[in-house]
């Protein structure tokens, strides 16, 4: 599936321990090209097929992944570095997703809608748009690809899919699904490379009707611009810096657990992660104490241990910018309440491991308070005042995901309505969301004005006809 010539080579790690998984080739431009005109190719014959029974291969792809539960799920930790419960989460999230969209095959409906002429029949149709670019990141390696493909695939699409370059063993996984499931050749293209040469191959490729992104805002505004010149459709799911707001009435057992659950697991890595906990002045302290006495006993170390609950973080560039952003925070005044002891054993130093980092005495102009790190590293910070405090929370330019932790009923409300974020949470962790929901942010997170997932996706890959027939 994944062209092996010997140059431009690169590899995919463990990293947890640094050993080598794979080695790939990045493709050439017309190797690109060729395998978009193949994708191209197939279009209209994929079109044909029936959307009930497009549905059923996507309902053949779930049977085979659950078939190999065990399998995707180790080879998620393997890869990608995710804890086993994580891993398996991630497994049945993608097929309750396939499941889902195998659904919505059998629901692609359309209007009847009465004309003004007795004998003209007029109704409104969907249908696809024919060949669709996706590009998605490495921290969801399994279910953004099946979020965006499947309702692709369904709509009657077919797909040229670039995954990240440091998941691609489970990328190569998933097209074999795809092949013992019997989805017909042609139906989805994986391409392989640097994100740019690969990016600009889809954009300038004529056959390529649609792009959806999922990653970051730098790549997101880039592809953006791009797919404005040709006029083409474009949707982007980016970046967050999602806040958690903890009101005095709130249970604070369980906004502590949520802190560690929506922030921390999956080592900070989910875009809908909560980095900054406002907590309200009365509880403030009994939440912080509370906080640092879990994190003493949260278990950082091997993933594939099932007792483990953060791993390390995806590769070397990771690592890297979460240390900096450490580094920025004690440097603008952060005071550590969590972190900067590390384990002095083999395991950590051989993998690219992190303790979870909690800075205290963040203010808004800090980097901390602004930017997103993408890793286990939080700001907890104070406030008095609801109002105020909101307005710091939407004080960002990413608007994903947030929470609040509350009791009263007219507080949450106004929270849901003042709030700026697309998935918005009471009494949950940010990064909470369930497979037939709609998901998105608003924005610089979001581009295009689409939703991902539930039965909204469908409509980034369709278009409408209204048809006039006069019988
Ligand atoms: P990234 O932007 O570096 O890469 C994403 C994908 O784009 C990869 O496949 C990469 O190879 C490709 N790419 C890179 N340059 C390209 C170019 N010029 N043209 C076309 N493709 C290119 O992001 P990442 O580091 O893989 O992912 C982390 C980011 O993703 C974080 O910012 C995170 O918040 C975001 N994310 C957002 C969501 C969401 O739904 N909002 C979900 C997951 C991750």
């Amino acid at each position: 599936m994944v062209n092996t010539l010997a140059k431009n080579q690169f590899e995919t790690l463990n990293p947890a321990t640094k050993k080598l998984l794979g080695t790939f080739s990045h493709m050439t431009k017309e190797e690109v090209n060729d395998q978009i005109d193949k994708a191209a190719a197939y279009s209209p014959a994929w079109k044909m097929v029936s959307a009930p029974e497009r549905a059923g291969y996507l309902a053949k792809v779930a049977d085979c992944m659950e078939k190999e539960r065990k399998e995707w799920a180790n080879l998620i930790t393997e890869e990608a570095g995710k804890c086993t419960r994580e891993a398996e989460g991630e497994v049945s999230r993608a097929i309750t997703m396939l499941r889902f969209f195998s659904g919505e095959g059998f629901r692609m409906t359309g209007a009847t809608i009465p004309s003004q002429q007795s004998n003209v029949h007029a109704f409104t149709k969907q249908q696809p748009l024919g060949t669709v670019g996706i590009i998605t990141p490495w921290n969801v390696p399994l279910a953004i690809p099946i979020w965006k493909m499947a309702p692709a695939i369904v709509a009657g699409n077919t797909v040229v899919w670039k995954p990240a370059n440091q998941t691609l063993l489970i990328s190569q996984k998933l097209m074999e699904t795809f092949e013992k499931a019997g989805l017909p050749e042609g139906t989805v293209k994986m391409v392989v490379g640097v994100g740019s040469l690969v990016g600009e191959a889809l954009t300038s490729h004529p056959a390529i009707k649609a792009i959806s992104f999922t990653g970051s805002n730098k790549t997101g505004l880039a592809i953006n611009q791009a797919a404005a010149v040709r006029g083409i459709r474009f949707q982007a799911e980016m970046g967050g810096k999602n806040p958690m707001i903890i009101l005095p009435d709130a249970d604070l057992d369980l906004a502590v657990s949520d802190i560690i659950a929506g922030g921390l697991l999956d080592a900070g890595q989910r875009c809908s992660a909560t980095s900054r906990v406002f907590v309200h002045d009365d509880v403030y302290e009994a939440v912080k104490e509370r906080l640092v006495s879990r994190l003493e006993n949260l278990k950082v170390g091997l993933p594939s241990n099932p007792d483990t609950q953060i791993g390390p973080v995806a590769d070397q560039l990771q690592y890297d910018t979460i240390r900096r952003y450490i580094e920025i925070a004690k440097k603008e005044g952060g005071k550590l309440i969590f972190g900067g002891q590390e384990p002095n054993e083999d395991w950590f130093k051989q993998g690219y491991f992190i303790m979870p980092s909690v800075f205290e005495n963040v203010t808004q102009d800090m980097t901390l308070a602004k930017e997103e790190v993408f890793g286990p590293v939080l700001a907890f910070m104070r406030f008095s005042d609801l109002e105020e405090c909101l307005k710091q929370a939407n004080s960002v330019h990413y608007g994903l995901s947030s929470s609040i932790y509350t009791n009263d009923l007219s507080k949450a409300y106004h929270y849901i309505e003042n709030i700026e974020s697309g998935l918005v949470h009471v009494n949950l962790p940010s990064a909470y969301s369930e497979p037939h929901m709609p998901f998105g942010g608003i924005k610089s997170t979001g581009i295009g004005g689409f939703r991902e997932q539930g039965q909204q996706a469908i409509q980034f890959y369709t278009e409408w006809k209204t048809v006039f027939m006069k019988v």
